[in-house]
C-alpha cells in the first residue's frame, strides 16, 4: 500500500469536515489557522451552510473577503455568512489572535484567497503564509476595533433579494458593526430608497458613484446635500437630469437656477475628486464656470458629453487651472461647429504632457476648427486614444492632421471622420471613393509611423442607420452588403 501524501490527507481531513454538519464553534477554535481559507471555499461553494455560518463565526483572519466567492452563492448562503458574523457578536471571547475586523462583501477578486490557493496548491514542504503575508493586503481601514463590512452596492430598479436581506440586516445591526460601501451605483431607485440606504452605508465611505436617475433638478436638489457628504468621493458619474424645456413662468425658472446653484456648490465640498463625468446634463450649460471654480483637486477625467455647450463654458477651459493635468478629455456629442475653440486649443496646449485620451466624438466640428487644434495636438505626445468620428472635415484638412501625429508613439486606437469627398450631392456615400480615400490616408500614414489600431467612418447612413468602416474592422453599412 502506497503511502498517501500530507496533501491528500488533509483532502480527506476537509472532506470528513464538510460532512460533518453538526461541526460546533469549540472543534472549529481547535482547527489549525491554514485550514481555514481552503475549507470556507469548499464550504461556500457547495452551499454547506452550517458550515459556513460555524466558520465565520470562528474566523481567525482579520479579514474574510468572502464576495469574492460569491459571485454565484445563493441566498441561503448569503445568509448564513451573515448568521455566522450574528454568532460571531455574540461570542464574548475570541480565543484567536488575529480575530475578525473587516468582512468584505465586495464581488471582485482578493489577493487573500491567491496567497492561500498558491499555499494549497503548493506541496507540503512549501510555506504557507504567515500572517503578516495575509495582513498586507488588508486595507488601512481594517485597523480598527468594531468589525467593519464593506460592500460595493449596484441598486438597479429595486432592491434585489439579497441586497434587501443585506439593508434589512444592516439595519438592526448599526450600533455593533459598520457599515461602508466604496463603490455606488443607483439606475431609476427612487430617493427615499436611496437615502434609506445612505443611512446605512454612509455617503463619507463612498468612493465611486455612478447615479443613472432620470430626476429633474428639483429632485437631484434634494439629493446634493448626500453629495456634498461624500468626502472621499473620487469618481462622479451623473446621467441623465432634466431641465425644463418647455416655456415656464419666470419664477419657475428663478427656483430652477437656485436649484443648480445649490447642487454644483455640492461639488466644492468633494476634496478627493478626480474624474467628473456628466452624460447629458444639459442644466450645466453657462454653469461651467462656477463648476470648475467649485473644484477643490485637479481633475485627471473631464467627461461632459451630450450637452449642448456655449462659448462662456468653452471659455473656461482656457483659464482652469484644475484641468491641466487632465489625462482624459471626453466631449463626445457636444456639438462645436459655431464655437471658437481658442479656449479649448489653450487646454490642450497645457495638457500636451499628460493627455492619454481625447474624445471629440460627434462634435461637428469643421475644417477651419481643426486647423485651429492640429499645431496643438501635434503636441499631445502622450495620446494612446482618440476620436474624431462623425466630424466634417475635408481630404485636405485630414491629411494635413495625419501629417502632423508623428509625435504620437503610445496611439492606440484612433478614429477619424471619413472626408467630406466621400459623399455626393444629395449626402450619399460613395463607397468606392470611401474605400480608396481612405486606403490613401493609411498608406501616406505610414511613411511617418505604424498605426495600430486607425479606422475611419462615414456618418450615420440615413437610409438603414449604420455607418461604413475602413481600417481595421472594415464593415460596410446594411445598403452595402
Ligand atoms: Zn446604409
Amino acid at each position: 500500500m502506497s503511502a498517501q501524501t500530507p496533501s491528500t490527507l488533509l483532502k480527506l481531513a476537509r472532506q470528513a469536515l464538510l460532512r460533518d454538519e453538526t461541526l460546533d464553534m469549540s472543534a472549529l477554535d481547535k482547527l489549525p489557522m491554514e485550514l481555514f481559507p481552503v475549507l470556507f471555499k469548499e464550504a461556500l461553494i457547495g452551499r454547506h451552510t452550517t458550515t459556513v455560518k460555524a466558520m465565520v463565526a470562528a474566523w481567525p483572519f482579520p479579514c474574510l473577503p468572502v464576495g469574492a466567492l460569491m459571485k454565484t452563492a445563493d441566498l441561503e448562503t448569503f445568509k448564513a455568512v451573515l448568521a455566522g458574523v450574528d454568532t460571531w457578536l455574540q461570542k464574548k471571547f475570541h480565543p484567536r489572535r488575529g480575530k475578525l475586523q473587516v468582512l468584505d462583501l465586495r464581488k471582485k477578486h482578493h489577493e487573500f484567497w491567491s496567497i492561500w490557493a498558491e499555499a494549497e496548491d503548493g506541496d507540503c514542504s512549501a510555506k504557507t503564509p504567515d500572517e503578516h503575508q495575509v495582513v498586507k493586503v488588508l486595507p488601512r481601514y481594517a485597523l480598527r476595533r468594531r468589525l467593519k463590512v464593506v460592500a460595493d452596492l449596484c441598486l438597479r430598479f429595486s432592491l434585489d433579494e439579497e441586497q434587501a436581506s443585506l439593508l434589512q440586516w444592516a439595519q438592526q445591526r448599526m450600533g455593533s458593526l459598520q457599515f461602508c460601501c466604496m463603490k455606488m451605483t443607483i439606475w431609476a431607485l427612487p430617493l427615499y430608497a436611496i437615502k434609506e440606504v445612505l443611512n446605512v452605508f454612509h455617503p463619507e465611505h463612498i468612493e465611486e458613484l455612478e447615479l443613472n436617475v432620470e430626476w429633474n433638478v428639483f429632485t437631484l436638489a434634494k439629493f446634493a446635500p448626500c453629495l456634498g457628504q461624500m468626502r472621499n468621493l473620487h469618481k462622479f458619474f451623473l446621467a441623465p437630469i432634466y431641465r425644463n424645456t418647455f416655456h415656464i413662468s419666470n419664477r419657475t425658472r428663478d427656483r430652477e437656477e437656485t436649484h443648480v446653484r445649490k447642487i454644483i456648490s455640492q461639488l466644492s465640498k468633494l476634496n478627493c475628486l478626480q474624474h467628473l463625468c456628466m452624460y447629458g446634463i444639459n442644466f450645466i450649460k453657462d454653469h461651467m464656470t462656477q463648476i470648475l471654480r467649485c473644484l477643490m483637486t485637479p481633475l485627471e477625467t473631464l467627461s461632459v458629453t451630450h450637452y449642448q455647450i456655449s462659448q462662456s463654458d468653452l471659455n473656461c477651459f482656457s483659464w482652469c487651472q484644475k484641468l491641466f493635468q487632465l489625462k482624459h478629455l471626453d466631449m463626445k456629442g457636444v456639438i462645436l461647429f459655431d464655437l471658437d475653440l481658442i479656449p479649448l486649443q489653450v487646454l490642450l496646449e497645457n495638457v500636451a504632457d499628460t493627455l492619454q485620451s481625447l474624445d471629440l466624438k460627434g462634435c461637428r466640428m469643421k475644417d477651419s476648427q481643426l486647423t485651429v487644434l492640429i499645431p496643438v495636438l501635434s503636441k499631445c505626445s502622450q495620446l494612446a486614444n482618440v476620436s474624431f468620428y462623425d466630424n466634417d472635415f475635408s481630404m485636405h484638412n485630414l491629411r494635413n492632421l495625419l501629417q502632423h501625429t508623428a509625435n504620437w508613439s503610445k496611439m492606440n486606437v484612433e478614429q477619424y471622420s471619413a472626408p467630406l469627398e466621400c459623399y455626393d450631392e444629395l449626402g450619399y456615400v460613395s463607397i468606392e471613393r470611401f474605400v480608396q480615400l481612405c486606403a490613401e490616408q493609411i498608406d501616406r500614414l505610414r511613411s511617418i509611423r505604424k498605426p495600430k489600431n486607425i479606422s475611419f467612418a462615414t456618418h450615420i447612413c440615413p437610409r438603414c442607420g449604420e455607418r461604413c468602416v475602413y481600417g481595421l474592422g472594415t464593415r460596410l453599412c446594411r445598403c452595402w452588403r
